[in-house]
């Protein structure tokens, strides 16, 4: 077990060993991880990311767990999750979030300050850096619309600041961003009317709930929306809502998700995105490129 007794001296609660994965995953799926452990400052992630690199110990770091599977065999090493760096600071018509706040929550903010620019993406269940590295978004809207610059930690340690100019990015994946840990994202809106920003929100979060099983464990949309179609269309198309393997089932209200139905393992869930796949690209010559990440051995 290396010397994790000295990081559960540095955590002490914040540091808990042998976690299952149905705990920090909007899945509520897959294994354990071996140690998982919530900084409360950029200051403490830094420490642990110098512990894990002197050690040779892989760190994964996470949001909310919205958008991951993880494996039946659980994760190695550390898992920082970053829901205690909640900071966020609003000047101006900018704002500072760090990596762990709710991503609705600066939707929200920011549309009751007349802030414009991300009142379509109300709803998304992630946190600031999740939405950072994913380039998440809806409705038209995403994240790096609205970007201006990330502080980041690399590969060696060091705390950067990289423009969104120097970050390569493209529709729901961030090239630029890889390898390194968001600490904080900074954004720029445009001026709008609070009460329609407020309207238009409600009006997102209503098609949502119309739209989506979120009363249901799922990580949201399990593919990428392909060039000129959706994916949800394509899988309904090839007759596959409530398709099931084990606890795993297509979505009956929207056929882009797969749900824990209850008691799926991370297998159940993976072996269903490689039929929906392969069904899809049988029926209609379509290969879905997976949004989800996948974590652990599959
Ligand atoms: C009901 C539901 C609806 C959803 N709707 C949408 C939608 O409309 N649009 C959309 O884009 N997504 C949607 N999602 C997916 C998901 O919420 C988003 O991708 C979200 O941005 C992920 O954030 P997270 O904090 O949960 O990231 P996680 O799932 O924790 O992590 C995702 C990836 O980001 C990395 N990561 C997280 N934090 C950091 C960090 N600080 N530094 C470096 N890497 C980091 C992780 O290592 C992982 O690779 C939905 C999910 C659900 C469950």
């Amino acid at each position: 077990m290396s010397d994790y007794p000295l990081i559960r001296e540095k955590f002490g609660a914040y540091c808990v060993f042998n976690e299952p994965a149905s705990g920090f995953t909007t899945y509520r799926a897959g294994g354990r991880a071996e140690v998982v452990v919530k900084p409360g400052s950029a200051d403490e992630m830094v420490w642990l990311s110098a512990w894990c690199r002197s050690r040779g110990v892989p760190l994964t770091v996470l949001g909310r767990g919205s958008n991951i599977l993880v494996s039946d065999n659980g994760l190695r090493g550390v898992t920082a999750l970053t829901e205690r760096l909640s900071g966020m600071d609003f000047s101006g018509d900018t704002a500072v979030a760090q990596a762990g706040a709710l991503w609705d929550d600066v939707v929200r903010l920011s549309a009751e300050r007349g802030l414009a620019g991300f009142e379509r993406t109300s709803g998304i269940p992630g946190s600031v850096g999740g939405a950072v590295r994913m380039n998440a978004g809806a409705f038209g809207q995403e994240t790096f619309d609205r970007l201006v610059s990330v502080e980041a930690l690399d590969a060696s340690g060091r705390v950067v600041s990289l423009e969104k100019k120097s970050i390569a990015y493209g529709y729901r994946s961030v090239a630029g961003l890889s390898g390194l840990i968001i600490l904080s994202a900074k954004f720029k809106f445009g001026a709008g009317d609070s009460a329609a920003l407020l309207e238009e929100r409600s009006r997102v979060l209503s098609a949502r709930a119309a739209k989506q099983p979120l009363n249901c464990p799922s990580a949201g949309s399990v593919f990428k929306r392909p060039p000129g179609d959706y994916a949800s269309r394509l899988i309904d198309a090839s007759g596959l809502k409530g398709l099931r393997i084990g606890g795993a089932e297509v979505s009956a209200k929207h056929a882009g998700f797969i749900v824990n139905s209850g008691g799926a393992s991370a297998a159940d869930i993976f072996a269903l995105i490689c039929e929906v796949r392969s069904r899809v690209k049988a029926a209609t010559g379509v290969e879905l490129e997976l949004e989800q990440v996948l974590l652990g051995d599959f």
